[in-house]
């Protein structure tokens, strides 16, 4: 395929790191917030410490945004490995376009579609 021309390619890496950080804040907000609430409430402790091994740990931090903060931090490390904007599915180029709206999509639309037809995981549908 067709290369991305690299300085657009550091607007898109600029575009992800600036949302990663406000999610990032976001999500140390949320997780001090939980332990605070176990300080206050020591007889959860045990219960929020299984917890942590699950991906409910951050109660209030939305499954979406966990889901779209790991999605980033993949889209960051294609744009080092050289192989973002390549559909992870087909292997074909993901048409700008779509990049322009979604800077860490791992596929181009028609897979996509076709993903959510398979196995209907809605998280993923709201994200990417
Ligand atoms: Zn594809």
């Amino acid at each position: 395929m067709r290369p991305y021309d690299p300085r657009k390619t550091m607007l898109y890496r600029q575009q992800l790191q600036d949302r990663r950080r406000a999610l990032a804040r976001d999500y140390w907000k949320e997780r001090e917030a939980s332990l605070a609430y176990v300080q206050v409430n020591p007889e959860d402790e045990i219960d929020m410490a299984v917890r942590t091994h699950t991906r409910d740990c951050f109660v209030t931090f939305s499954e979406i945004e966990r889901n779209q903060l790991f999605l980033i931090d993949e889209a960051l490390r294609r744009l080092d490995e050289g192989t973002w904007g390549i559909c992870a599915a087909c292997g074909r180029g993901i048409p700008e376009q779509r990049l322009d709206a979604i800077p860490w999509a791992r596929t181009c639309y028609g897979c996509q579609v076709q993903r959510e037809a398979e196995d209907g995981d809605q998280v993923f549908k709201a994200v990417a």
